[in-house]
């Protein structure tokens, strides 16, 4: 009985901190939250929009895939003014809020935008399709890694121009290219090995449908990530102002546009 009434006493003096701390609406919307398990489990699945399998909701995933219109009317070019530092690496769209660039994996983040190749407004699933759009080298350099569990080529960039010092955050950086494997025929989409000098504009592999970390996400897509390798520690970069093409906009269309 003394403890029931310890831990009764305990959890209101928590309740009275917490009130203090948020604030009684907050508090009240956080208790509302806890018991609210649908809530959660919607929230997880716009996370993680694979995870369910069911027939009905991969439909209802679909209904709320933008439209083509939508990718159009949303499209935003950063800088049309001179060419930008990098080469848009592959055409596609970008419809999932949570596959945009949003920092670190340390805090939670994904560091890199997901280009999926467009069907008609939407992805395209792997099984079905397997391989998607041709994924060019964004920059001049080295190719210093291949990794084919996930699909994954990684290019060191050549120093960057000085004239791009005002635009971007740092000019020795590498790129990464992600997914261009098939999970269901083996089948790999790179079409260059480690240490090969690659050139802005090579062609380096497919679009593809292999994910190491998230097996359950079989869109055909590109995982592109640019990196700060200035320092040991290397640190993601917004791949924005490098492209030219916002990285953190919903339904953003990404095109490749004729350099000549
Ligand atoms: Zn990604």
């Amino acid at each position: 009985m003394t403890i029931v009434f310890a831990a009764s006493l305990a959890l209101f003096v928590l309740l009275i901190i917490v009130c203090i701390v948020l604030g009684p609406q907050e508090t009240e919307k956080s208790i509302k939250a806890l018991f609210d398990f649908k809530t959660y489990k919607e929230d997880y699945k716009k996370i993680i929009p694979f995870l369910s399998k069911k027939e009905s909701d991969t439909q209802l995933d679909k209904e709320k895939e933008a439209s083509v219109l939508d990718v159009f009317d949303k499209r935003i070019i950063v800088d049309k003014s001179s060419t930008p530092a990098l080469l848009v690496p592959s055409e596609g769209i970008a419809p999932r809020s949570a596959f945009l660039f949003t920092g670190p994996l340390d805090d939670g983040g994904h560091e890199g935008i997901d280009i999926w190749t467009n069907l008609n407004g939407a992805g395209m699933d792997g099984k079905t399709y397997g391989k998607g759009n041709p994924v060019y080298a964004s920059c001049s350099g080295y190719v210093r890694k291949v990794w084919e569990d996930n699909g994954d080529v990684t290019v060191i960039c050549d120093t960057l121009d000085e004239y791009y010092k005002e635009v971007v955050p740092s000019l020795k950086i590498k790129t990464l290219y992600g997914h261009m494997a098939d999970q269901f025929s083996d089948e790999v989409y790179i079409y260059v090995h480690e240490g090969q000098r690659v050139n802005r504009g090579d062609l380096i592999g497919h679009q593809g449908n292999r994910c190491y970390w998230s097996p359950e996400n079989r869109v055909v897509h590109l995982h592109f990530g640019v990196y700060d390798i200035t320092n040991t520690k290397q640190v993601p970069l917004d791949p924005t102002p490098y492209i030219g093409v916002s990285c953190t906009t919903l339904n953003q269309e990404f095109k490749i546009e004729n350099e000549s």
